[in-house]
């Protein structure tokens, strides 16, 4: 096991009900800024629920942060904090909102020109001077409610690019499962993939020595494979929207990738498909992960292996039981009404290899995965594969 901080600060208040516990996790005397994205915390309830915590309190909202949040949109409420000295955002959404958030949180009062955070990707380790936020969670996914990282999309450029450190950690998340009843079918399924493919960039690597790690990862895998196709048709069953909650959260929120190798290249190669075409962020993950696995089968054959073993329960020899494994986890993104190519879910795609290539090249990116094993070269045909 590689060595290791573990630092976690946000306190995470999980459960039914659990919003009315808001009012006594605001700070006291400061403005609070309510940002939310697009509207549905206004059918579902969830936005009176708020409003009565916040009796009292002097407030400003901001609305419209849109599914994978815009910078430009971003900056707008980065000035009101500033014309009007917000202390304190309050982020009540998914993980775009939250994402969102954690942008404003560092922008506000960052030296320079914002757009450089994601430009430079500049982390933000000083906690003295972001905005403090917590964050209602509205849908589980991105495991956004208790890490330290984030995703913005620059519209301008078509750009979908990260932020985050340590000083960027909601203060509180409240994370109530019965909020997921509202959520549309195909943005339960999504949740379900986004969390399944974060665990499998911190665990589907090479053979290492980390073996509680490797549990807890594969745990999770488990419990999503069993729970994830019911929740998505039963929403309101609190058994399975619980467990898928906790899953989210736990598949990110720092602790399985402690002390272990991680990958991460199906996600900033899906970060592409999603500016590029604005595909739902967990359809990029389906359509990039079993063709990345099949591309470098080699060096992630021994997990693909052990993964076939202990997720799937397969049995045959450690090349067939790695093959057999990639076509368990596709069959599985199709159940969970994922598309597996591009075109399904995109048209006028077929550039997409060489758009991806010359923007990696053009942030000096040279190559991605837990080797450094997936060069552009292997990203383009990773690509290509997905069409
Ligand atoms: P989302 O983009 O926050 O929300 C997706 C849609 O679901 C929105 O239209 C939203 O509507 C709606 N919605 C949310 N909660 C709802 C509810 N309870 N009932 C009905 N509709 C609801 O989804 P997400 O998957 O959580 O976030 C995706 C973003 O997070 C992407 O940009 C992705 O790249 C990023 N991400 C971040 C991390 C991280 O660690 N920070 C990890 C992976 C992905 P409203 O707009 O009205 O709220
Ligand atoms: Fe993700």
């Amino acid at each position: 096991m590689t060595n290791f901080e573990y630092f976690n600060p946000t306190n995470y208040v999980f459960g039914k009900g659990q919003i009315e516990k808001l009012s006594s996790l605001l700070p006291e005397n400061k403005k609070i800024l309510l940002a939310y994205g697009g509207g549905s915390i206004f059918k579902n309830g969830i936005y009176d629920q708020v409003k009565k915590q916040l009796a009292g309190k002097s407030v400003i909202e901001f609305g419209g942060i849109e599914p994978n949040p815009r910078f430009e949109t971003l900056m707008k409420a980065v000035a009101i904090i500033r014309e009007n000295e917000i202390g304190f955002v309050l982020a009540v959404g998914g993980g775009s909102v939250i994402d969102g958030v954690k942008f404003i949180s560092g922008a506000v009062n960052f030296e320079g020109d914002p757009i450089e955070i994601l430009r430079k990707r500049i982390l933000f380790t000083d906690s003295s001077k972001t905005i403090p936020f917590g964050t209602i969670l509205t849908i589980p996914a991105t495991g956004s409610e208790m890490n330290s990282g984030a995703v913005v999309t620059i519209e301008a450029t078509q750009e979908k690019l990260t932020l985050g450190g340590k000083a960027l950690f909601p203060q509180f998340s409240i994370c109530d499962p019965t909020v997921i009843q509202s959520l549309p079918k195909r943005q339960l399924q999504n949740g379900v993939v986004d969390a399944f493919t974060h665990v499998m960039e911190q665990y589907l690597t090479y053979s290492h020595d980390a073996l509680l790690q490797d549990r807890i990862a594969e745990s999770i895998l488990q419990t999503l494979v069993e729970i994830g196709p019911d929740v998505v048709e039963n929403p309101t069953d609190y058994k399975l929207a619980s467990n898928f909650m906790w899953c989210a959260t736990m598949a990110l929120n720092g602790l399985i990738q402690k002390g272990v190798p991680t990958d991460w290249a199906t996600h900033m190669i899906g970060h592409e498909l999603t500016a590029l075409y604005e595909i739902d962020h967990a359809r990029t993950l389906a359509i990039i992960a079993p063709n990345l696995y099949k591309a470098v089968f080699e060096t992630k054959k021994d997990k693909l292996a052990q993964y076939g073993k202990r997720v799937w329960n397969l049995s045959g020899t450690d090349e067939e039981v790695a093959l057999a494994a990639i076509e368990k986890t596709s069959a599985f993104l199709k159940l969970m009404g994922m598309p597996l190519t591009l075109s399904e879910a995109a048209e006028n795609y077929e550039n997409t290899a060489e758009i991806v290539v010359e923007r990696f090249e053009n942030r000096g990116w040279k190559a991605l995965g837990e080797r450094q094993q997936i060069t552009i070269a292997k990203v383009k045909e990773i690509v290509e594969m997905s069409y």
